[in-house]
């Protein structure tokens, strides 16, 4: 009698760690199929973070319309055209250069070059504070060339791209000393799901922006200024509330970006799934509108997290 319950209990754990292995594959097999960002990235709503070392570069593509957010420094300018180019893009529609430091604006030449170019988003900065150097002198060159039109930054703006929309949100003065703080905010949001980035923004244009009332609430967030203690404050963090945050950062920079201090206001608030261009090289999120899906070129597998606000 003892020996027959023996083999119906080794029966019943058979089975039951079948059910278990099939739930498990089928759970993790439909997300690696689901995040083949190649195939998706004309039809979804992607947004990469591309790997342009210690520099900032972001794409969004959804619908047939794409937007460009830096190309990292001059010498990144090839790979920024590579990585569309192998995405299929024959256009960008907007490019939004957030300000005028060479780590953001310097692959953009490579980029006007290569590709038609629908409009150039700046920001409009006091003339004591306008760049001198080449980078910025042959970026103007080009875009007058081109005839590409610039359009200044406005908060309030929002840029057409179908069904998702990107919201400028900044900058919200005029009279920073620190061209850092005259970055362009932008709030991507598809249905239940938003990104947001602001350039290297700082802690007064932060507190600003915070000051504003406008929506920063999103699932992912760029950290400003690749993760600087002079930018991401608590108070910002908190409002922001993201359950994803990138840094775009070169392999052992000098800066030490992301910095300790942000690390740890991170955890302290609970962010826990921090990406990094240094160690998971190019970073693609992909949204239906509820879930986010995050693809990395190294290391990290795909993970998937349903959207609760
Ligand atoms: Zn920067």
């Amino acid at each position: 009698m003892l020996k027959k319950n023996f083999k119906h209990l080794h029966i019943f754990i058979i089975f039951a760690l079948s059910v278990l292995f099939v739930l498990f594959w089928r759970f993790h097999g439909a997300n690696v199929n689901k995040v083949n960002v190649r195939i998706d990235a004309n039809r979804g709503v992607c947004v990469h973070f591309i790997d342009v070392d210690q520099g900032d570069c972001e794409l969004i593509t959804c619908g047939g319309y794409s937007v460009l957010i830096d190309a990292g420094e001059r010498d990144k300018g090839v790979t920024v055209v590579q990585y569309l180019k192998n995405l299929g893009l024959k256009k960008v529609d907007y490019i939004i250069a957030t300000h005028p430091h060479t780590d953001h604006i310097g692959g953009l030449n490579s980029v006007i070059n290569n590709f038609n170019v629908g409009e150039i988003i700046m920001p409009k900065i006091p003339q004591r504070l306008v760049p001198t150097n080449v980078v910025y002198k042959r970026l103007l060159e080009t875009i007058i060339n081109k005839h590409i039109k610039v359009r200044r930054a406005v908060q309030g703006d929002v840029l057409n791209l179908g069904e998702p929309s990107l919201n400028i949100l900044g900058p919200i003065c005029e009279n920073y000393d620190n061209l850092n703080d005259f970055s362009v905010g932008a709030l991507f949001s598809y249905k239940n799901v938003s990104f947001l980035f602001c350039g290297d923004m700082q802690g007064n244009a932060e507190r600003d922006l915070l000051n504003s009332k406008q929506n920063i609430k999103a699932d992912v967030f760029k950290l400003s200024h690749h993760g600087s203690r002079t930018s991401n404050c608590k108070k910002f963090l908190q409002a922001v509330s993201p359950t994803y945050c990138v840094a775009e950062v070169g392999k052992n920079n000098i800066h030490r970006h992301p910095h300790t201090k942000v690390l740890n206001i991170l955890d302290s608030l609970g962010i826990k799934n921090i990406y990094r261009t240094d160690i998971d090289g190019n970073i693609i999120f992909y949204t239906d509108g509820e879930k986010i899906y995050v693809q990395t070129q190294k290391k990290r597998k795909p993970t998937k997290t349903h959207f609760s606000r």
